[in-house]
């Protein structure tokens, strides 16, 4: 789970997905208010846990139904929301992610 880099509270699972769904440049912590951003490592992991639900495609491309198709998607994203803030790290200052 991310940590604020400022008051060294750790997040909540809730409390980071709140972040992240306000995701613009930074997330304010929720304990003391300081904005916080994702340090370059953790960008690119997550955007390396985002690739995963492209791994489902071959799966879904079995079957030959949009209903399982837009189900697999939308299964694969909601894991995909769920798992993030434990791949989360924060920092301070906005760090470039390369
Ligand atoms: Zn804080």
């Amino acid at each position: 789970m991310p940590t604020c880099q400022n008051c060294q509270k750790q997040w909540s699972w809730k409390d980071s997905q709140k972040a992240m769904f306000q995701f613009k440049k930074g997330m304010k912590c929720p304990y003391c208010g300081v904005t916080q951003y994702q340090t370059s490592d953790s960008q690119k992991r997550t955007s390396l846990v985002g690739m995963a639900p492209l791994l489902a495609l071959p799966i879904v491309s079995l079957f030959d139904s949009w209903t399982i198709t837009i189900v697999i998607i939308l299964l694969a994203s909601l894991s995909y929301l769920a798992v993030i803030p434990f791949f989360m790290k924060l920092s301070n200052k906005e760090e470039l992610m390369w």
